[in-house]
């Protein structure tokens, strides 16, 4: 099959890989889009030490196993269904646990890849592949709704306008929350359509009782932990692997509650995708061949989601 492989940070193109193997209980899933996300970029730059191929935001069709022809995305993380964490139904954080096109198992950037028939998540046909591949980030996104103390303040900070904190504006807007999204680049704040979400580029100190970090920066970090109020609860939802030179003493000066915040329910994604929610956003589709440009436009903010697909056979 084709696809692209992912080798000590540079990317390649090949024609020949060889089919995924179909282990017990697992289906075989043809590809038909998959958006490239910060994590990939993260991987090519050495995360997770990845080699191989990378994917994890995708919807595809059951060519194999269990729900042949269905349409469908997958909940990425596999747990090893024994310990103690996967009994209690949180396999997100099995010790012993591959992520799909993350983590030790190979992911979506190929015609096909195979899929335990548990993670597989039923798409309805009418939900565009536009909207369909942004079932991960959307679940992850709504993982804040999940793990926030009820009731939901009424007023959040969204600190980054990158995909995920356009995203996660939507969706805590979607509950009523007076969102306000602090944003570098006024360019990426177009691809917000929503009149309820306040623009902004700069943020008074102390000014919010909940924030959530997208920024994925240490800079963006510092500047949530200016904003926050004392007692503010701080999501992060970023992945910062180096935040040198941030001062973490107003976590304890203002007695903040730090919550991290990673995968959510993806069914509930794909609900609140299928609700209307979101129009769907300006993406663009390569071919995996052409990867160099797909991965220019991922860099660009001018697009909200750059799609790959199989090359034409
Ligand atoms: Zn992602
Ligand atoms: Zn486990």
């Amino acid at each position: 099959m084709q696809g692209l492989w992912l080798s000590k940070g540079s990317w390649a193109f090949k024609p020949d890989l060889l089919d995924p193997v179909i282990g017990l209980d697992e289906s075989l899933v043809a590809v038909e889009a998959a958006g490239i996300c910060g994590t990939d970029l993260e991987l090519a730059r050495g995360y997770y030490d990845f080699n191989g191929i990378p994917g994890h935001e995708f919807i595809g069709r059951v060519v194999s196993g269990a729900r042949v022809g269905q349409r469908v995305v997958a909940d990425i993380n596999l747990g090893c269904g024994r310990c103690q964490r996967c009994q209690a139904g949180v396999h997100r954080h099995c010790a012993e646990r591959v992520v799909i096109g993350i983590h030790q198992r190979a992911g979506a950037f190929a015609q096909f890849l195979s899929v335990p028939n548990n993670n597989l998540i039923t798409v309805d046909e009418d939900l565009s592949d536009g909207l369909a591949v942004l079932a991960e980030p959307v679940a992850a996104a709504l993982e804040i709704i999940e793990q926030m103390p009820k009731p939901l303040p009424s007023r959040v900070l969204v600190v980054g306008a990158g995909r995920l904190g356009l995203l996660v504006a939507e969706v805590l807007a979607s509950f009523d929350c007076e969102v306000a999204i602090l944003v570098r680049s006024p360019e990426r704040a177009a691809h917000l359509q929503n009149k309820r979400i306040q623009v902004v580029t700069s943020v008074e100190s102390e000014s919010f009782g909940w924030l959530v970090d997208c920024s994925g920066s240490s800079s963006g970090l510092a500047t949530a932990l200016r904003a926050a109020m004392p007692q503010a609860i701080l999501v992060l939802k970023s992945t910062l692997t180096d935040a040198v030179g941030v001062d973490l003493s107003p976590i304890m000066v203002k007695e903040l509650t730090v919550l991290g915040s990673r995968c959510g329910p993806m069914d509930k994604a794909l609900a609140w995708l299928g609700a209307g929610h979101l129009s769907v956003p300006l993406s663009v589709r390569y071919s995996f061949s052409a990867i160099n440009s797909a991965l220019e436009a991922a860099k660009s903010p001018r697009f909200f989601k750059v799609l790959l697909e199989p090359d034409p056979c």
